[in-house]
């Protein structure tokens, strides 16, 4: 807060700050190191911090990936809406693969054994949480060698990850690492340098990793935003305690949901736990009264994302135990005194 003016004394703040000083620099050096060290990102990838958002990847990953093999082929897993859509932004570019029947609803994460995977696909992509659907990987698929791509804009940092594993991460800092403005993108070395010739400048992988994400001008106070969330996981105990933390906070919504004999409904996201009330398809008068009495109690942005309805209680980083303990003991006296 005090930051927001004067940036250490400078007298100017970072929002008025030349992406090119050598006080920003050290903010961007920071921020990447951060990551670095809290990731265990190997020496063979480069991190860079790209605009455009998580949907402007929808886009950047088959325009820089789909050529590392002929004939255009993708595989998709699609879990939930933001695969959904990656998928649909890639038919753009690229022939796309489902590598499953498509789901009838979304539920749950269809067995990686029975994954159809073309030989032949540049990459298989997959969403390691489906933020509107409240579908979660507890794993990392094995893709037989493949080029695996990941969005992982709504459980970045919740749980340590095998970097290794990956050809592609990327994030939207929004959600678990910042405010909305920065994207990250974790690229394996070896496949910069296959973007489509019609792949725009600022989305290609290589250009921005060889200018250090400095090309253009880059969302530079979302960056120091981000640096300050990343010293505040580190202190906290990084990667390990957000996911034990994570397990905690998502353990105590669920444990009141399966105990309510089906007055609350679920998925299992530890991230994002989507719920109805009432009955399977939701009970809206209930769910409205519900939502009302929650924002007079200080607890907000509990609706459900507009295109499923319901409640979802989303259980980022930045929320507290303290903070989920007191959803838990509304949710427990609204079912007592609406239970019939
Ligand atoms: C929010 C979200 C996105 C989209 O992010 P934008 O920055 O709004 O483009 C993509 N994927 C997932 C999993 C998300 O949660």
């Amino acid at each position: 807060q005090k930051e927001l003016v004067d940036y250490k004394g400078l007298g100017i703040s970072v929002l008025e700050m030349s992406h090119r000083t050598a006080d920003f620099t050290k903010i961007l050096n920071t921020a990447e190191n951060l990551l670095r060290e809290l990731l265990n990102i190997p020496e063979n990838y480069k991190v860079i911090f790209l605009q455009g958002g998580g949907s402007g990847q929808f886009s950047a990953v088959p325009l820089n990936l789909i050529g590392l093999k002929e004939g255009r082929h993708a595989d998709y897993v699609v879990t939930g809406a933001w695969s959904a859509k990656a998928a649909k932004e890639a038919e753009k570019y690229a022939k796309v693969n489902i590598v499953h029947p498509k789901l009838s609803t979304y539920t749950n994460i269809p067995d990686p054994s029975t994954w159809n995977l073309n030989p032949d696909a540049s990459y298989v992509y997959y969403c390691a949480n489906e933020t509107v659907h409240g579908v979660e990987f507890d794993f990392v698929p094995d893709v037989k060698g493949a080029v695996l791509v990941c969005d992982m804009s709504s459980n970045f940092l919740s749980r340590p990850v095998d970097v290794s594993k990956f050809g592609v991460i990327f994030a939207g800092a929004q959600k678990n690492v910042g405010c909305a403005g920065v994207t990250v993108v974790i690229v394996r070395e070896d496949l910069l340098g296959f973007a489509l010739k019609e792949c725009p400048v600022v989305l290609d992988y290589k250009t921005q990793a060889a200018n250090g994400s400095l090309y253009n001008t880059p969302p530079c106070y979302s960056i120091y935003i981000m640096g300050l969330v990343l010293e505040w996981i580190k202190n906290n105990g990084g990667a390990a305690a957000m996911d034990k933390l994570s397990l905690i906070k998502s353990r105590m919504i669920y444990d009141i949901i399966d105990k309510s004999n089906g007055f609350y409904k679920k998925n299992r996201s530890r991230m994002n736990v989507p719920f109805r009330i009432g009955n399977i398809k939701g009970d809206e008068a209930l769910e409205k009264k519900f939502l009302e009495k929650a924002v007079e109690l200080n607890m907000l942005s509990l609706k459900g994302h507009r295109s499923v309805g319901g409640i979802r209680a989303s259980l980022y980083n930045a929320v507290t135990v303290e903070d989920v303990q007191k959803l838990a003991t509304f949710m427990r006296s609204f079912m007592q005194m609406h239970q019939s």
